[in-house]
């Protein structure tokens, strides 16, 4: 099996296979982050150049069962899981986690796109924490009158931002420390993607409790149903049954 990993469900398949002990997995990450915490199995690293790629991998690996375990905004690596697994005849299986909803209280102001989320805090200099990783950093370029605090896991190389504030973390977040965080500096809006993780999930509460509007980045091309670890086991297990079953 190899499971395509870079975040917490995808670990935590990991760990419920390898206390199981009944199955050989590989889990793969693209090696955005330096910093990385002990894995349950064995992990490569870095991508598979392509659908093509990744075919010949499933083949000559020996792969039989293909997760797509990513973020949900890991929208290319999810397309080119699918064909592969089609491509070669291997089944597909997905694990993702529920999408964030707005709860009593809260102020989202939901956007496609980071160029829509960077205009979505308006004209008037604002300070903004924002929660979106440092690849798209480059959007926030566009609106320089707001003050950014940028949280990302490792430290940022290239930004663009006029006015910034740099710190690195990696969660899981408490909500005590997120209001604090927010309230040292003084933030008024807070920019995130709708990841859903519930190791992120404290700036949301924190965003709540001191009245900060949020604005939410919507999910590319989700339908925002979990596909959780229990079935995509489940799913597994029939497969290996001789039952095919993708989730
Ligand atoms: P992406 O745009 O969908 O993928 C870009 C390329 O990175 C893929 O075509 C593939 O390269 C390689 N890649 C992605 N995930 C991989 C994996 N698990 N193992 C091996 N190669 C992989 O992905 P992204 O948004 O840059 O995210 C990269 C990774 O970070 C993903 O594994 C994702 O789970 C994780 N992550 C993403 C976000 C986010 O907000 N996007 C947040 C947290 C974690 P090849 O075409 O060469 O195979």
């Amino acid at each position: 099996m190899l499971i395509l990993g870079g975040t917490s469900e995808a670990t935590a398949l990991a760990q419920a296979l390898a206390r199981r002990g009944d199955v050989a997995a590989t889990l793969s990450f693209a090696g955005r982050t330096v910093s990385m915490p002990a894995q349950p199995l064995p992990v490569r690293v870095g991508g598979f150049g392509g659908v093509e790629g990744l075919a010949r991998y499933l083949v000559t690996e020996g792969v039989d069962i293909l997760v797509d375990a990513t973020h949900p905004f890991a929208t290319q690596m999810s397309a080119q899981a699918r064909e592969a697994a089609q491509r070669v005849g291997r089944l597909m299986v997905q694990v993702s986690r529920p999408a964030w909803q707005p709860q009593p209280g809260d102020v989202w102001r939901e956007v496609a796109t980071m160029e829509e989320a960077a205009a979505a805090i308006g004209a008037a200099p604002r300070r903004v924490f924002l929660t979106i990783g440092s690849l798209q950093l480059a959007a926030f370029a566009a609106a320089p009158q707001h003050f950014y605090l940028v949280r990302t896991i490792d430290a940022v190389a290239a930004h663009g931002l006029a006015q910034a504030s740099f710190i690195t973390a990696r969660g899981p977040f408490d909500v005590e420390a997120e209001a604090r965080l927010m309230r040292e500096h003084r933030i008024e809006v807070l920019v995130t993607k709708n990841s859903g993780a519930a190791a992120a999930a404290a700036k949301l509460e924190a965003a709540r409790s001191l009245g900060v509007p949020v604005v939410m980045v919507r999910r590319p091309a989700d339908d925002g149903a979990a596909k959780t670890v229990e079935a995509a086991l489940a799913a597994i297990d029939a497969h290996r049954a001789g039952v095919p079953r993708g989730v």
